[in-house]
């Protein structure tokens, strides 16, 4: 499953920042190309996570809308729809600057 082995690269960057400590909370962002399901990533999340260090962690997820650079106008768009053209001139030659994400953004330790 897709988003199963998403959740093992994640865990996998959390446990080298957490060295150890416990944690509370993952902040991740996704971006939309990445078509990932939220619910179902943070299902596999819990699942994942069951019975080892990181059980009981909440992951929460920020969705990334996908944006394009337009080299033509230099106009920055972010899309709504899946059509990869540039918002101010019309131009598809653009580059995706955003959308492809997945970051771990910050983590939130438990106090002991
Ligand atoms: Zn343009």
């Amino acid at each position: 499953m897709h988003e199963l082995s998403l959740c093992q690269s994640i865990a996998g960057i959390v446990r080298t920042h957490a060295a150890g400590r416990p944690v509370a909370r993952v902040h991740v962002q996704v971006g939309h190309l990445r078509q990932v399901v939220p619910d179902t990533l943070a299902w596999c999340w819990t699942w994942s996570t069951d019975g080892s260090d990181l059980a009981g962690s909440v992951l929460d997820i920020e969705e990334v809308p996908v944006a394009v650079h337009c080299p033509t106008c230099d106009a920055h768009t972010v899309l709504h729809e899946p059509a990869f053209r540039c918002g101010s001139c019309g131009s598809t030659g653009v580059r995706v600057t955003a959308g492809e994400e997945l970051l771990v953004t910050s983590l939130e330790l438990q106090e002991r």
